[in-house]
């Protein structure tokens, strides 16, 4: 099992950057929900990008490491951060119809150890099809890191080796038996109302 890590310090950003929102929310499946995670807003401030990723790299310190890889567009600046602060390459790979791919040139090299980074992992699924594309180009999935883990009820889902800062427990609740519209709080919001996608 995949235990709760609470970092305070990276916790106080989230909610500082607005990353992270606890209220009443519209989730884009109709669900309602008493958290909100946009990672982005955490990654608009380099400063707090360059903290996370030496927390991260400073868990993978023991690790030979080659590449990281993110996947657009969650995965692109922590993965940029993390390999600033590991001193290696740092790639993203991007959908063409559908499928995370690599453009622009960058390579995966046989035998090449590979970390994936991702802002958030819910269902460990666009993680499993970067790992795709890395085996594809004849690398090794050496781990995953993220930035926060929203406590993956599959854990088993993952079968790699998996950090992350900050678990955020979110509760997501059917509308019709939703305990905070029942307790006639405020009303819930969807986040992309507001500015937020
Ligand atoms: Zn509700």
């Amino acid at each position: 099992m995949l235990s709760i890590r609470e970092d305070k310090e990276i916790e106080t950003l989230l909610l500082k950057s607005e990353a992270l929102l606890k209220g009443h929310f519209i989730l884009s499946s109709g669900l309602h929900s008493n958290r909100y995670v946009q990672c982005a807003k955490f990654f608009q401030y380099p400063a707090y990008a360059e903290l996370a990723a030496q927390k991260l790299a400073r868990l993978y310190q023991d690790t030979p490491i080659d590449v990281v890889i993110g996947g657009a567009f969650g995965g692109i600046t922590i993965a940029y951060e993390l390999a600033r602060a590991l001193g290696v390459r740092g790639l993203f790979c991007e959908r063409v119809e559908g499928i995370f791919q690599l453009r622009r040139g960058f390579e995966i090299k046989p035998g090449e150890k590979v970390l994936i980074a991702e802002d958030v992992v819910t269902t460990g699924k666009s993680i499993d099809e970067v790992a795709q594309l890395v085996k594809q180009h004849g690398g090794e999935v050496v781990g995953v890191a993220s930035l926060v883990d929203r406590h993956m009820p599959d854990p088993e889902k993952l079968p790699y080796r998996f950090e992350w800062l900050h678990s955020v427990q979110a509760e997501a609740f059917d509308p019709a038996s939703c305990p905070l519209c029942l307790e006639g709080k405020e009303p819930a919001i969807k986040p992309g109302s507001r500015g937020m996608k």
